[in-house]
């Protein structure tokens, strides 16, 4: 920590940083901040920067709201865009501490931390490699966004019909300059829809990663008059943004779900990982999936999953298994989508995995046809079951499942079900223009 800090220190004079944003997420993985200035670095280090928790969504009751921010040193990073106002700006991730200077249990990354230390009992780390997809959507006069995509390029497809490779081209640059260090980037299938790749990293840097991609993203797409927007189906009869969560395990440096002679050169942990994500899917799906809207994007037809399965290359499954082996090995999980708090998600996963591997679980054979194409007899002759339809049936099975309780604990728990529950019931009793549409002249 002591040579980490002098190379901050160092930073922030070379670089002539003034403020300094400390960061950190509500239950949703909203990002939040309090900026200081760089002169209260040392306070800022010990832990001794206060805020009021109580206007931060599933935080603290208003009798115990005073919260403190512990930076972590390895998220400092200099603002790319702030150059130019005669000062720089740096961010900080931080934990969230109580008064005593205990972890405060409101916090979702420290949710993240509570598992990646258990797996590390066991002598596993976790190894995850999230792929964040997201439209660009102009914006109104009033900046507004519309949903008016930005461009009409499809998959893969380079300029001129992919305008948004200019956009995607500076996203790249200010990643990099905060050190990411970004392997792939390109059009995805929708208009308008974009996917940049980082590097996997562990679990707790990747769920970082994850919020501060979406946050850049989003910014730099606002310097040229654009919305960036991570909903997980904004437009109705084209594919939705996914956030494809890449896990492996990893034990004494080696990653632990290959093996040469394996079927299919997986070990057996591999298979115990994928029927462990099999058998908990539903209960966690609340968290991967979180909004009223994450349920439009698991329909048949849009390259998302609907159906619980596993295949090694078919992409109407759930669970894939890219083709890489050796250390990248890894299993994809396809349902979760980029609204998703990344903390809690990559623990939901994980902890489900590890479920599968502590019970010595044996996930049934794999499905290599197009699921989407049986029909409904054939799925159940075969028991392929199906993801959760929609928020209400997710919320049900994370209550009544045991991964959410026992992952997330009791305080984010609580507000957690609390939230989706008022959150259903307000979409449940809106009336919706699909209604009017229906209903209004006819009856
Ligand atoms: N957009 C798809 C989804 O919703 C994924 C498409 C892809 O990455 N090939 O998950
Ligand atoms: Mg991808
Ligand atoms: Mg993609
Ligand atoms: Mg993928």
């Amino acid at each position: 920590t002591e040579n980490k800090l002098s190379e901050i220190k160092e930073i922030i004079e070379a670089r002539n940083v003034e403020l300094l944003h400390m960061q950190f997420v509500d239950l949703e993985g909203t990002l939040k901040n309090v900026t200081i200035t760089a002169a209260q670095l040392e306070d800022a280090v010990e832990g001794k920067i206060m805020f009021d928790g109580s206007s931060i969504v599933g935080f603290s009751p208003i009798n115990k709201s005073d919260l403190y921010l512990q930076p972590d040193l390895n998220t400092f990073a200099v603002l790319p865009w702030s150059v130019e106002e005669g000062f720089s700006e740096a961010r900080f991730l931080c934990s969230v501490t109580n008064p005593e200077g205990t972890f405060f249990e409101g916090d979702t990354r420290n949710v993240l931390k509570k598992t990646v230390e258990k797996a590390a009992e066991q002598g596993y780390s976790i190894s995850v490699g999230p792929e964040l997809e997201f439209f660009l959507f102009k914006t109104d006069e009033d900046g507004r966004p519309t949903v008016k995509t930005h461009d009409v390029g499809g998959y893969f497809e380079p300029s001129p019909h992919d305008i948004g490779e200019r956009v995607r081209l500076e996203i790249y640059r200010a990643l990099k300059a905060m050190g990411f260090t970004i392997e792939a980037s390109h059009h995805e299938v929708a208009e308008g829809q974009h996917e940049i790749n980082f590097k996997y990293a562990d679990a707790l840097t990747a769920a970082d990663n994850a919020t501060t991609y979406k946050w850049v993203v989003k910014t730099v797409a606002k310097q040229f008059g654009l919305h960036a927007s991570f909903m997980p189906k904004p437009v109705f009869g084209i594919n939705g943004s996914g956030m494809h969560v890449n896990m492996s395990f990893f034990k004494d440096g080696q990653n632990i779900f290959f093996d040469e002679n394996g079927p299919l050169q997986l070990s057996e942990t591999a298979y115990q990982f994928i029927a462990g994500l099999l058998e908990n899917v539903k209960s966690f799906a609340a968290i991967t999936n979180p909004l009223v809207n994450s349920y439009k994007r698991l329909v048949p037809g849009y390259e998302a999953p609907c159906y619980i399965a596993w295949s090694a290359s078919n992409r109407s499954a759930l669970i894939r298994i890219p083709a890489k082996r050796g250390m990248a090995t890894r299993v994809e999980l396809r349902c979760p989508d980029p609204s998703a708090n990344p903390y809690l998600t990559f623990a939901v996963i994980a902890a489900a995995g590890l479920d599968g591997v502590n019970r010595e679980l044996t996930p049934v054979n794999s499905v290599n046809e197009d699921i989407f194409h049986m029909s409904g007899e054939e799925r159940e002759e075969r028991g392929i079951e199906s993801l959760p339809g929609s928020l209400e049936a997710a919320v049900d099975a994370l209550e009544a499942g045991y991964i959410g309780r026992e992952v997330l604990g009791e305080h984010v728990f609580n507000e957690y079900v609390a939230l989706k529950r008022s959150e259903w019931d307000s979409y449940r009793t809106a009336v919706h223009t699909w209604e009017l549409q229906n209903y209004q002249a006819k009856f």
